[in-house]
C-alpha cells in the first residue's frame, strides 16, 4: 500500500486510478483461460487484470491441473500438510499468475473436481492445500517485482479457497504473521459449501481448538449425507464466512437473497449476522473475449453502427451451420448453460411444446445431468426443423449462439450473477430471464411506454410466467420491430466493463483495510 494517487492541482484522487494501492492475492480453484467450469473461472481470469490496470499489484493463485505453456517453475519447494508442492509462474496482463503444483493432487485425467465416477474423495484436502499454499506464496516467493510480503489483501473465492480465511485467523495471526493482512471471502455460488464429515478436521492442520470455526449443526430438515445424521458436519464455507474480514458476492441482488431462507441454503442466519460486512458487486465481462467487434469465433464481426447487417449475417451462418431453415424473419432463441436444477433447462423443455408450436427456432447448448441431456436430444428429435439441442461444452459455439440469436433464455431458478445475459446484451441479443439475483440487477424489464429496459423478466419461476414473458417477447419482435431494435441497442451500450466493477471492489478493500470494527 503506497497511498493515493492525488492530482496536485485539485487535491482529489485521480479518477480511474486506485486511491490505495493494495497487494492483492486471489485464491481460486479455477482461473480462465487455464481452468474453467463456469463463471468463477471467468471472474478470476478477468477481474485481476482490471485491478492491475488500476495500479494494484495482483497475484492469482490456482492449482496446476496440467502443464501450462509459458509458465516457469519457481525455485522453491515446500511441504504443506505433508505434501510437497512447488509453484509455477507467469506474468501476463499485469498480473502474477501462480500455479500450485503437485501432480498427484491436481493433475488428474478427469475434470477439475471429479471424473465419471463422481467427485474426487479428497477435494477437501486438495483445496485446503491450495489455500495454505496461497498463504505461503506472498511470504516465500521471490517474484520479478520482489516478494509481496505480509501486507496483503487475500480474496478467497468460494468454498474451495475458504480455508485461506480460516488459516489466516487460526495459524498465522496468532503468531503475529499477517497482522495487517485482510481476507475477503467472495461467494460466487452459495449452493456449494464444501461439507465433509467431522472426522476430516484432523487432516486440515488447524489447532484443535479451531474445530468450532468449521463445525456446522444442521437442523433436521436440512440433513442430507450420512455424517449429517447427528446434525454435525464440517462446513468449509461457513468457516470462511465467520473468519474473513468481509464477505462479498457477485451481485447486490444475490447479497440480499442469500440472507433469506429461500436463498441462504441454511447459512442465511449466519450471513445476516455479518450483514454489516456483506456487499454485492456485479461481475463485469472480459471485453477481449466477448466483443462482437473482434470475436474470432463468429461469422461476421460488428459494432453498434454495423449491428443490423452483422447480426443478420451471424444469424444466417448459425442457421446454416446447424441445418435449420435459413430465415431472417423467424425469431431465433438461444440457451447456453449447465444442465442442472439451477439453470432451469427443464423449464425450457416444459415450455417447448407451446413455444415450438409458434413460428420460432430454438438452439440449446449445455452439458450436465443425464436426464436433461436426454431432454436436449428429445427436443431436437421432436422438432427437427425448428430446434437443436447440442450436448457438449463448446466455447466457439457459445459465441456463435450469442451473436446469431435474437433472444437468449435464462430461466435460472437462482443466479448469483450470471454472465450469459451480459454477453448476450453486449452482442445485441435480448435476454428473457427469471427476475432473480444478478439477472434482476442486470436485465431491466422492457417498458414500452417510456422506451426503457434491456429484456424481459418473469417471476415467479414457473412455466406459466416464463411462457407469458416469451409471448410478450414474440409480440414485440413481430409487431414492433423498432422497439425490438431499440432494446437490442440499449443492451449493446450497457457498461459491463471490469473497470467499473474493479472500482467498486476497491471501495470494499478500503473498508476491509481501514474501517475494521
Ligand atoms: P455458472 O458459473 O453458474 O455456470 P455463469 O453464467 O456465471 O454460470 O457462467 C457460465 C460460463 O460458462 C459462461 O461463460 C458460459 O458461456 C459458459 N458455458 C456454460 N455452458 C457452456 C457450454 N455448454 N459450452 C460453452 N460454454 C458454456
Amino acid at each position: 500500500a503506497e497511498g493515493p494517487d492525488i492530482d496536485p492541482s485539485t487535491g482529489q484522487a485521480i479518477p480511474g486510478k486506485a486511491k490505495t494501492r493494495f497487494n492483492i492475492v486471489f485464491v481460486s480453484s479455477e482461473v480462465a483461460p487455464w481452468s474453467k467450469t463456469g463463471g468463477l473461472g471467468d471472474v478470476c481470469g478477468s477481474l485481476p487484470p482490471a485491478l492491475a490496470a488500476r495500479g494494484h499489484r495482483v497475484m492469482v493463485i490456482a492449482p496446476m491441473y496440467k502443464e501450462y505453456k509459458g509458465t516457469k517453475a519457481l525455485d522453491l519447494e515446500i511441504e504443506i500438510l505433508g505434501t510437497p508442492i512447488s509453484y509455477y509462474h507467469l506474468h501476463e496482463r499485469g498480473v502474477d499468475w501462480l500455479f500450485v503444483d503437485n501432480p498427484g493432487c491436481f493433475q488428474r485425467p478427469g475434470g477439475l473436481y471429479g471424473d465419471t465416477a463422481g467427485t474426487y474423495g479428497d477435494n477437501q484436502y486438495r483445496f485446503a492445500l491450495l489455500s495454505q499454499a496461497a498463504l505461503e506464496a506472498p511470504l516465500q516467493l521471490q517474484l520479478p517485482g520482489g516478494r509481496y510480503g505480509e501486507d496483503c489483501l487475500f480474496i478467497a473465492n468460494d468454498w474451495h479457497a475458504s480455508m485461506t480465511a480460516v488459516y489466516l485467523a487460526g495459524k498465522y495471526r496468532p503468531h503475529g504473521v499477517y497482522s495487517d493482512a485482510r481476507c475477503i471471502l467472495a461467494i460466487h455460488n452459495l449452493r456449494h459449501q464444501g461439507v465433509f464429515p467431522p472426522g476430516t478436521f484432523k487432516t486440515l492442520g488447524l489447532p484443535g481448538n479451531w474445530y468450532g470455526s468449521l463445525e456446522w449443526q444442521y437442523p433436521p430438515h436440512q440433513r442430507q449425507g450420512a455424517y449429517e445424521e447427528e446434525g454435525r458436519a464440517i462446513n468449509t464455507l461457513k468457516g470462511g464466512i465467520i473468519t474473513s474480514d468481509r464477505v462479498c458476492t457477485v451481485s447486490p441482488g444475490y447479497a440480499w437473497e442469500i440472507q433469506t431462507p429461500e436463498g441462504g441454503w441454511g447459512l442465511e442466519g449466519l450471513l445476516r449476522s455479518r450483514a454489516y460486512a456483506l456487499n454485492g458487486v456485479l461481475n463485469g465481462i472480459d471485453d477481449e473475449e466477448w466483443n462482437p467487434q473482434s470475436d474470432p469465433h463468429i461469422d461476421t464481426q460488428y459494432n453498434g453502427s454495423t449491428f443490423s447487417r452483422g447480426k443478420a449475417a451471424n444469424k444466417a451462418a448459425l442457421q446454416r451451420e446447424l441445418g435449420l431453415p435459413e430465415r431472417p424473419d423467424v425469431p431465433l432463441f438461444g440457451f447456453i448453460g449447465r444442465l442442472d436444477y439451477q439453470k432451469g433447462a427443464d423449464l425450457i423443455l416444459a415450455a417447448a411444446p407451446w413455444l415450438l408450436a409458434q413460428d420460432v427456432q430454438l438452439i440449446c447448448l449445455g452439458t450436465g445431468e443425464s436426464g436433461l441431456e436426454g431432454g436436449m436430444r428429445w427436443l431436437e428429435n421432436t422438432y427437427p426443423d425448428k430446434a437443436r439441442g447440442w450436448v457438449g461444452f463448446n466455447v466457439p459455439m457459445s459465441h456463435k449462439i450469442t451473436a446469431g440469436c435474437d433472444l437468449q433464455l435464462m430461466p435460472s431458478r437462482f443466479e448469483p450473477c450470471g454472465l450469459n445475459q451480459l454477453y448476450a446484451m453486449r452482442y445485441g441479443t435480448v435476454p428473457v430471464a427469471h427476475a432473480t439475483g444478478g439477472l434482476r440487477d442486470t436485465v431491466l424489464p422492457f417498458n414500452p411506454w417510456d422506451g426503457t429496459g434491456t429484456g424481459w423478466t418473469f417471476s415467479p419461476c414457473t412455466q406459466e410466467a416464463f411462457t407469458s414473458a416469451l409471448a410478450n417477447a414474440l409480440q414485440t419482435f413481430h409487431a414492433h420491430p423498432d422497439s425490438f431494435h431499440a432494446l437490442q441497442q440499449r443492451g449493446l451500450r450497457r457498461d459491463s466493463s471490469w473497470n467499473k466493477a474493479a472500482a467498486e471492489y476497491e471501495q470494499i478493500f478500503e473498508w476491509a483495510k481501514f474501517d475494521r470494527p
